[in-house]
């Protein structure tokens, strides 16, 4: 059973990667209808190919009802929560749970601990979050998505490091100009997954920590369009290198 922690672009394109192969996997989120969800102003031209994205593209294309990310968030969650192999589960994560230097699960904000043989971090910018609209100020990774900075002491009492890094967005017509800045893990002390003699953008690992994959905006910086081919790449990864189907 794989894991997955956090339900941005990274995130689902991993779960969705996983369990069309039919690897037992679950993906964690906060909040589930805000699956893949993505600021209206940054969308960029075409999805990666291979991608849940990619397979979407002429639905979302042609929205209907709605702007093009709330009929991509929508047809995500319907096309997640059909796969038999993915339990998709909302709750928040506050910590690892470890076992010597392997990571075995995440502790969830109610108490249950959920183990996995592995587990992906893929909460994107909401490691100790704030986001500034005009003068006020409030914690979270997203406008209107509240986060809470316990997995972000967690992985640093683990001895994780970590880089300040910030994103802006103008207004769009739906939402108001806005800018987060967030914790992200140190490039200096982590290291690129290498697959097939080369660095795969947007995944890499913690070395020491064994059970743990970082991926997507909380790994490094990365456009949407390269989160979601990280989360892509990371599910083949593990699907070619044994992942239990
Ligand atoms: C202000 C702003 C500006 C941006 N500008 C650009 C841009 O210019 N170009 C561009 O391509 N992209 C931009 N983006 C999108 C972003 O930078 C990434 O490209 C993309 O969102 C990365 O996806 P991700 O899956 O790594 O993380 P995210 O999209 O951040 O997703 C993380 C997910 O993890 C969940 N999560 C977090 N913590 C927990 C927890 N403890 N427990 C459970 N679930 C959790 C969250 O709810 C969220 O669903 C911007 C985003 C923001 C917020």
């Amino acid at each position: 059973m794989i894991q997955i922690v956090g339900g941005g672009a990274a995130g689902c394109e991993a779960a969705w990667g996983l369990a069309t192969r039919g690897i037992a996997c679950r993906l964690v989120t906060t909040t589930l209808d805000a699956l893949y969800a993505l600021p209206a102003e940054v969308w960029p031209t075409s999805p990666p190919a291979g991608t849940l994205w990619a397979a979407l593209a002429a639905e979302v294309r042609d929205p209907g009802g709605g702007t093009r990310a709330a009929v991509l968030r929508r047809a995500v969650k319907r096309d997640l929560e059909r796969l038999p192999a993915l339990s998709v589960l909302q709750s928040n994560v506050v910590a690892l749970q470890r076992e010597g230097d392997r990571v075995v699960g995440v502790r969830t904000w109610e108490g249950p601990v959920l183990r996995a043989d592995a587990t992906v971090l893929a909460v994107g910018t909401f490691l100790a979050p704030r986001l500034r609209v005009g003068r006020s100020q409030e914690r979270a990774g997203r406008l209107g998505e509240m986060a809470y900075d316990e997995l972000r002491d967690d992985l640093a009492a683990a001895g994780a490091r970590f880089v300040r890094r910030r994103l802006a967005v103008a207004a769009d017509g739906v939402t108001p100009a806005h800018e987060v800045a967030f914790d992200a893990f140190d490039p200096e002390g982590t290291t690129p997954l290498r697959w097939d003699g080369r660095a795969v953008p947007g995944v890499r690992t913690w070395p020491g920590r064994s059970g743990l994959w970082l991926l997507g905006a909380c790994a490094e910086p990365v456009d949407v369009d390269v989160a979601a081919a990280a989360g892509r790449d990371l599910a083949a990864h593990l699907a070619a290198s044994g992942a239990p189907a």
